[in-house]
């Protein structure tokens, strides 16, 4: 039977091809960058869901190959998603007033403690609306630093009530 699937056939074939192929490809994405985007927005987005494993394998990898790039994109994205957020929350100290660009932060209301991964996936977050920009709020440097020191020494206090709690439920 002539015409039969081979798949040797097919992969000279698309070897053949190949430069053609990404041509063709280049030129379709270039005429349709809304849906190319789109293509591989939802390509990442089901790589994470699926295969969470790869994407961190990919980054990590990414990493190791170039630091010096990887560490330069990093800060660019958090420079990026600092300004989004001043932005989105306005940019002045919510205590003082204070407006200079280079001391104001951005600081959770209430607080979540420090392993909520940098101002970054911070505005991923925002953007995402997995979390609520109304717990958020722009602070300079001095006023963050006394409310998270009030922050921290409440925290120790309850911490310590309840150590406390627990070691009279203990001896009783
Ligand atoms: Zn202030």
């Amino acid at each position: 039977m002539s015409g039969a699937w081979d798949p040797r056939k097919r992969a000279a074939w698309m070897q053949r091809t190949r430069a053609d192929r990404t041509r063709r490809d280049r030129a379709w994405r270039r005429a349709n960058p809304d849906k190319a985007r789109a293509i591989g927005r939802a390509y990442r987005e089901k790589l994470a869901r699926e295969r969470p494993a790869i994407v961190v394998a990919r980054r990590h990898r990414g990493y190791w190959n170039n630091p010096r790039v990887h560490r330069e994109k990093a800060r660019r994205s958090a420079d990026l998603a600092r300004t989004k957020l001043l932005e989105l929350l306005g940019p002045w100290c919510g205590f003082c007033g204070e407006a200079d660009d280079a001391v104001l932060q951005v600081d959770h209301r209430i607080p979540v403690g420090n392993r909520h991964g940098g101002v970054a996936s911070l505005w991923q977050r925002v953007r995402r609306g997995v979390e609520t920009p109304h717990n958020l709020h722009v602070l300079c440097a001095n006023d963050h630093a006394r409310k998270t020191r009030v922050e921290s020494t409440l925290w120790r206090v309850s911490e310590a009530k309840a150590r406390i709690h627990t070691e009279e439920e203990a001896a009783a």
